[in-house]
């Protein structure tokens, strides 16, 4: 056990200073990329130093940097008989420790350093699952909004007829993330089986029929109430009886809403890209369903559940103009759950005010560096998505086992795979964090014990 510890006020040390001023140089204008760099180099500085192995290995240049990035055109036609163009990518970040893994996303704003942030996230969270998978990312700028089914079908299999050549079950794995579901995934599969005359476990998130687990739809969401209870039982507490406010009403939204139920919790908000709605009766398990076929089948608006129950509000929310005011409604425990850079400083600070003491991170980097700050400085319970979300990614491992074997295990088995993984990475976060001086510091714990199974593994494997 070694005696340093790590810096976690806001100003940083010459060498975070001086690394991220090479990697920006090297990374212009990608943004979303060099944040996520940023938060965890924070947190490495000091392995490093205790690890100088590591340093002469050139560990940190290489793990920042992606082992390949595959760019594709996408050709589509619409139900009009116009054409598209659309960029196709797919980040293939570390596969050190197991093929790459990780989701597509199609959503207008995918752009290169969106999926490098992802992508490198991903290399962390998928190491500490403990399950041997590497990560990657990769997507679209595709708008699937107000798309036919016809037309996400068509698309879909003009993203796969180019992607099927960089991928494969022991290379790299894609499964879904915004705006790939079970529809898409459906298509995806259906052309690579096509183009390769091959049934394999090359995609996860797959129908039950066809070779999907049961409790993947569920994983993330579930997995980050599990994490919510983890953090809470260190205090002495639980979800039952909370107010608790989740962003979002996709896939993680509407799971972690069916896991807070469970457990006991209320859940009082969830939005999508235009507005929230605040429901202080909280979303029982007939509203959830009522949300789940809004946004599953009959693919609206979450304005609509306004107007379909009583005593709830809807707001418009813009968030290109900042943190939507849904986090200003107290509550005790928040999961954001919709995308990148949701809270800010500004509303990290409101949400404690207002009484949270628990966040919990379904989305991927949903809370700016200033909101990370000051969660970690009001003493929250704070579990970052490379954490508290990995548990989507693990059940899509436990898919792969499965596929691979022909053999297919109960909700309840999956379900208790997931509840200990969540429970060890949750611990794995704690240890490495107390390891380092920074006790109960989930956003450091989860960085170093993620790292230091892939930077093990890279030594193993040489300069390459
Ligand atoms: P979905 O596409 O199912 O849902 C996304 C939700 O977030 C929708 O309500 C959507 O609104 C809203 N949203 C998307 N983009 C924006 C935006 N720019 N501004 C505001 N709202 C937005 O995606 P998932 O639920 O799968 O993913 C949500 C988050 O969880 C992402 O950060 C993803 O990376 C992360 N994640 C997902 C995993 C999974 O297994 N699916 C695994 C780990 C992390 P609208 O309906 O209007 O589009």
């Amino acid at each position: 056990m070694s005696t340093s510890t790590i810096d976690h006020s806001v100003a940083r040390s010459s060498f975070v200073q001086e690394f991220m001023h090479a990697l920006s140089d090297r990374n212009p204008g990608e943004t979303e990329f060099l944040q996520a760099v940023e938060e965890c180099i924070v947190s490495l500085e000091k392995v490093v130093e205790r690890h100088p192995e590591y340093r002469s290995a050139g560990i940190l240049d290489r793990i920042v940097e992606p082992e390949r990035i595959i760019q594709f055109r996408v050709t589509w036609m619409d139900d009009q008989g116009e054409v598209h163009v659309n960029r196709g990518y797919r980040v293939q970040f570390n596969g050190a420790i197991g093929p790459y893994k990780g989701g597509l996303r199609f959503h207008p704003s995918v752009n290169r350093s969106i999926l490098k942030f992802l992508g490198f996230e991903q290399v962390f969270k998928n190491s500490l699952t403990t399950l041997p998978i590497g990560g990657g990312k990769g997507g679209s700028d595709f708008d699937p909004r107000g798309r036919s089914d016809a037309e996400i079908m068509r698309f879909c299999h003009a993203f796969m007829s180019e992607l099927f050549r960089f991928i494969g079950p022991d290379t790299d794995v894609p499964a879904g993330d915004i705006g790939v579901g079970g529809r898409e995934i459906g298509y995806l599969f259906g052309q690579y089986r096509k183009l390769t005359n091959r049934f394999t476990g090359v995609l996860t998130g797959r129908g039950i029929n066809w070779g999907g687990s049961l409790i993947r739809p569920e994983a993330t969401g579930f997995g980050a109430v599990y994490f919510a209870s983890s953090m809470l039982e260190t205090r002495g507490r639980s979800l039952e009886g909370m107010d608790c406010l989740v962003s979002g009403s996709g896939n993680v939204a509407q799971y972690t809403t069916e896991k807070v139920l469970d457990l006991g919790g209320r859940v009082i908000t969830m939005s999508d890209s235009t507005g929230y709605i605040h429901d202080p009766n909280g979303i029982d398990r007939n509203k959830l369903q009522w949300i789940m076929d809004l946004k599953n089948n009959r693919r609206g608006r979450i304005a609509e559940y306004a107007e379909a129950h009583s005593g709830v509000t809807y707001h418009d929310h813009d968030l290109s103009a900042g943190s939507s005011p849904l986090w200003r409604i107290p509550a005790e425990a928040a999961f954001p759950s919709a995308t990148q850079n949701e809270i800010d400083g500004a509303a990290a600070q409101v949400m404690v005010d207002n009484g949270v003491i628990c966040v919990s991170e379904g989305a991927n980097m949903p809370t700016m560096p200033e909101g990370q700050h000051c969660f970690i400085k009001e003493n929250v319970l704070y579990g970052p998505g490379k954490a508290a979300n990995a548990g989507g990614v693990a059940v899509s491992a436990l898919e792969m086992a499965q596929g691979s074997q022909r053999m297919y295990w109960s909700r309840e088995e999956v379900d208790r795979h997931l509840k200990d993984i969540m429970g060890r990475i949750h611990k794995a976060s704690l240890e490495a964090a107390a390891d380092y001086g920074v006790a109960g510091n989930y956003l450091h714990g989860a960085n170093i014990a993620g790292f230091r199974k892939v930077a093990d593994a890279m030594m193993d494997q040489g300069i390459i």
